[in-house]
């Protein structure tokens, strides 16, 4: 089944769409950028897309930061995106990728402003990014995370993911599945691609945004989750490393990890190392939801029917 891209402005193979070695975005990393999924619902034979319309609200404020001004409203990219799903056709788990980039072809030019610029929707299928099975192998890493003053941290700027990718390079180098970085403080801060929430002698807590986290959908999804279903407030507040090997459960929360137990970090093994409690009860829960198998969360969910033929 070929995809189809939504590529300067129009729908397009993916194969067709690309751009000149020329473009701004390619050599800068001035492109803002969100992972969005699909998650494919078997007996009702349908994509449901999560919290698409957040994932476009979050892209739009990097768009804001980068001053890349694009003519579609949240509406119309939730549009724009269903149509490549459903046009796609697949039966399967994909993962959307959105990425709106300085497109001119232009270098030799640091300046954000009087460069044109363009958006692309793209999708594939994706299955398993962390395994969400078995407990993460994780070390902290010798990279920092990115602060406010340095790369805004609260937006998914492209550049500022080469931070995250040394940082997940190293860790599997070294025979792990995750890095957890911290910031410039050394307060824990997040994985390279997910949240970071501990819980200990009954508190559920995560890193506030001032720590440099990522803003999660995902996180946010797990706070409403865990107060409305199981009645626990998350406490956001900073988390010193070394609470992080004294926690009871620590897990990760990510559009492409989902939610993913962490079992050791720098080979000192978290609770007993098997997925905890609390971790189950939330990854249970996230998984119909995502699925659109809870009905009282569908309104997170939008659909999409493939197109046959
Ligand atoms: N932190 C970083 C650095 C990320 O790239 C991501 C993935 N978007 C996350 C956290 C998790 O965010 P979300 O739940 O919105 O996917």
């Amino acid at each position: 089944m070929p995809s189809v891209a939504f590529h300067k402005g129009q729908f397009v193979p993916l194969e067709q769409a690309s751009i000149g070695i020329m473009t701004h975005a390619f050599h800068y990393g001035t492109a803002v950028f969100e992972g969005v999924r699909g998650n494919w619902n078997e007996e009702q034979g349908r994509m449901f897309i999560f919290r698409l319309r957040e994932h476009y609200e979050r892209l739009l404020a990097g768009c804001k930061i980068m001053r890349i001004k694009l003519p579609y409203s949240v509406q119309q990219l939730c549009d724009i995106t269903v149509e490549v799903v459903e046009r796609s056709g697949f039966t399967q788990d994909i993962y959307i990728r959105p990425l709106a980039y300085k497109a001119e072809e232009r270098v030799a030019y640091l300046n954000l402003g009087g460069l044109s610029d363009d958006i692309s929707v793209m999708a594939v299928p994706f299955g398993q990014y962390i395994d969400t099975d078995s407990p993460a192998k994780c070390c902290t890493s010798s990279w920092r995370r990115m602060e406010d003053t340095v790369i805004p941290p609260h937006v998914k700027i492209s550049g500022l993911y080469v931070n995250g990718i040394l940082a997940k390079t190293e860790a599997m180098a070294a025979g792990f599945d995750e890095a957890i970085m911290l910031n410039d403080k050394g307060y824990a801060c997040e994985g390279t691609g997910e949240n970071l929430f501990v819980y200990r002698n009954g508190q559920l807590a995560t890193p506030p945004l001032v720590d440099n986290v990522l803003p999660g959908i995902t996180r946010s999804c797990v706070m409403d989750i865990a107060k409305n279903e199981l009645g626990i407030a998350v406490v956001e507040r900073h988390i010193p490393r070394s609470e992080l090997y004294l926690a009871d459960e620590v897990f990760l929360t990510g559009t492409a990890a989902h939610l993913t137990a962490v079992g050791s970090l720098d080979n000192q093994v978290i609770g007993d190392g098997t997925m905890g409690r609390l971790t189950h009860q939330l990854q249970n829960l996230y998984f119909d939801i995502v699925r659109g198998k809870n009905s009282k969360y569908l309104h997170w969910c939008t659909p999409a029917t493939p197109r046959v033929g």
